[in-house]
């Protein structure tokens, strides 16, 4: 992601549940934003396995002639389809607790068990093909349905193994969860982005200067 780029110009994945933009600077991050707070609630957007393989396409992580075959296979294999699913969900929590626990301030924390845990998952989503083999009008085996979890834990990996430019940070709006890699020079972004979570924190403290200001006994 360059860092001149406006917010407006990044790729944003769209369901039922609202946008959702790549903020996090690293499809990694894109993926653990897909849970996060939003106007007080929780929004999940891994809603299934079409959801996981249409959020992959726009995260930079699925060709669309790649999404668009396991879209019609997922008709064919359910179950397997299911399976991929459940196994993303999983991933996708640990990685957000051993997020959660590398982006804290506050204390020094232990990070080897949620580590362990995530390596461990992508090891186990390594495990199925980074590619589909065949002509595009050829029946995908049942392995193929985890192409989207495959590239998925291997950006994960990718991004614990190799140097990335910028610190990871979460968004200091309460509550977000969301995780991005602060690439700014002055290092100073706090927000995923200032027209979203910025504008509510902005706006959330001028609501509380305004009630601190009425509650104050009137001057004599
Ligand atoms: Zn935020």
């Amino acid at each position: 992601m360059k860092q001149d780029r406006s917010m407006d110009e990044v790729p944003a994945y769209f369901s039922e549940l609202g946008r959702l933009r790549m903020l996090g600077g690293d499809a990694a991050l894109d993926f653990a934003n897909t849970r996060h707070w939003r106007d007080g609630r929780e929004i999940d957007f891994l809603t299934g396995y079409r959801a996981l393989i249409d959020w992959a396409v726009v995260a930079g992580l699925l060709s669309r002639a790649e999404h668009d075959r396991l879209r019609d296979a997922e008709a064919i294999m359910p179950l397997q389809a299911a399976d991929v699913f459940s196994a993303a969900v999983r991933l996708r929590d640990i990685w957000k607790i051993y997020l959660a626990e590398a982006t804290r301030t506050e204390l020094p924390t232990d990070l080897s068990q949620p580590l362990d845990a995530v390596r461990h998952l992508v090891t186990k989503a390594l495990g199925a093909p980074l590619a589909i083999a065949g002509l595009p009008a050829d029946t995908l085996a049942g392995a193929d349905m985890a192409l989207s979890l495959a590239r998925t834990a291997l950006a994960i990996g990718a991004f614990l193994a190799l140097p990335h430019a910028g610190t990871l940070r979460m968004c200091e709006a309460d509550p977000c969860g969301g995780v991005f890699l602060d690439t700014s020079r002055s290092q100073k972004r706090r927000w995923c982005a200032m027209d979203s979570c910025g504008n509510r924190v902005k706006a959330q403290r001028h609501r509380l200067r305004m009630k601190a200001e009425a509650v104050e006994p009137p001057k004599r």
